[in-house]
């Protein structure tokens, strides 16, 4: 997500007369009410009634395919991990009630950091209530005033909420660009702080980074390096462990932050590393002390899913299979993709224009298909994106089904 929600210019005032600070939320406000005035569905309030399945739910009373997720490896209906959450509901309790460093800390929570220093093979693991907090607290604790960020200009919103907050100097470079990132990295003066932050896969677009490369740069300028592994955890690397074990750079990355939001199935973040010093995080990271820890059967169902994404390579097959089948259709049928090749579990469908991407995404839903629609500031270069997320759960047949209904509605709104 590009950094600015761009503000608007301060309408004047009379003296004494209060300034209504909603103001600056006009744009978006007369953005929504146009598109609802056309008299289509609102994309951005839909309700799921029932949830049927990882890639089922009832939304308008009608049964839909859910291809806008994240819920890349299904794990949501896994009988072992809701048996786990319905045990640490009986033994612990609904909730925790506290903060990791006082009373929030339970047996779930430490079993929890185990399965995840198994899973990446890592000294130390630091579970979050959420990954915006993952990214929020370790970027602002470890890069302070007077140190530097240099981070790709697509970073998710939680990476720059985490550089802001840090108040560290702030250096984007183009996304996925090696040389513009090396440029800015030999501007930094000698003997700085700094944190080169990248993801694995970029979400919106659905791109992976070229870590082997930008890791080695980074280490070259004797920069320390996070990345956010967020899309990618469970489903890309032969043990799942993200984009930088498959690029083979996993020895030379200082902090992987991940979620529990996406593949692992529930709601959580975290941070591994193998810095010798990692365990001090705890005391002084403002995001983790300063909120209650996550709920006991959150923590255990986190665990179990955790521990069965390591044995997942049979679905990790399926949803590769299931990607390509679906980027392959769709570019048959004339749609214009995030990227060229399958790269992810994420296919990113262009839209023209906002208009005809809601128009679109209301079609898809009457056809009985849930997409995400993603439109600035979240995206980049101001596009309007169909997000599609597989899931290793759908069928191959689903996948011909949800390119028939892409068909017609791409046919009905005019875009193919
Ligand atoms: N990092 C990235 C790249 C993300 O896409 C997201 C969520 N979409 C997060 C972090 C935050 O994760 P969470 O949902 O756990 O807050």
């Amino acid at each position: 997500m590009s950094e600015g929600i761009s503000q608007p210019d301060r309408p004047q005032t009379m003296a004494g007369e209060s300034r209504d600070l909603f103001s600056k939320f006009d744009e978006t406000i007369a953005m929504r009410e146009g598109l609802l005035a056309s008299g289509m569905e609102d994309p951005f309030s839909l309700v799921m009634e029932k949830v049927l399945s990882p890639t089922r739910a009832i939304c308008n009373g009608r049964d839909t395919i859910l291809l806008g997720t994240y819920n890349y490896m299904g794990m949501t209906f896994d009988p072992d991990v809701i048996q786990a959450g319905k045990d640490a509901l009986d033994n612990f309790g609904s909730g925790t009630t506290g903060s990791r460093v006082l009373n929030g800390t339970y047996q779930g929570h430490k079993e929890c950091e185990e399965a995840l220093k198994e899973f990446y093979a890592m000294d130390h693991a630091m579970v979050f209530s959420t990954g915006y907090q993952a990214n929020l607290g370790i970027i602002s604790t470890i890069a302070g005033k007077g140190d530097y960020v240099v981070l790709d200009i697509d970073s998710h919103a939680s990476i720059w909420d985490g550089c802001a907050m840090g108040k560290a100097e702030i250096v984007p470079f183009k996304h996925n660009d090696i040389e513009a990132m090396e440029k800015r990295l030999k501007r930094i003066p000698e003997g700085a702080g700094v944190l080169v932050v990248l993801e694995g896969v970029y979400s919106m677009l659905g791109d992976i980074a070229p870590l082997k490369e930008m890791v080695a740069v980074a280490k070259k300028h004797g920069a320390m390096v996070l990345v956010d592994e967020a899309h990618s955890m469970g489903f890309i690397g032969d043990n799942g462990r993200g984009v930088c074990e498959q690029a083979g750079c996993i020895d030379d990355v200082d902090f992987i932050i991940g979620t529990f939001s996406k593949s692992v199935g529930t709601v959580g973040g975290f941070c591994v590393s193998n810095h010798p010093k990692f365990e001090i995080m705890r005391l002084v990271c403002r995001p983790y002390v300063f909120t209650a820890s996550l709920p006991p059967s959150v923590v255990a169902t986190a665990a179990t899913s955790i521990r069965k994404l390591m044995h997942g390579s049979n679905k990790r097959a399926h949803l590769w299979e299931n990607s390509k089948r679906l980027h392959a259709g769709l570019t048959e049928l004339g749609f214009q993709l995030g990227t060229d090749q399958p790269e992810s579990a994420i296919v990113a469908v262009i839209m023209p224009d906002l208009e005809r991407g809601a128009a679109m995404w209301g079609a898809l839903l009457k056809e009985g298909l849930y997409v995400n629609l993603a439109r600035p500031p979240a995206t980049p270069a101001n596009m309007t994106l169909l997000r599609c997320s597989l899931c290793a759960e759908h069928s191959s047949e689903e996948v011909e089904t949800i390119l028939g209904m892409f068909e017609r509605a791409g046919k009905a709104v005019g875009i193919i």
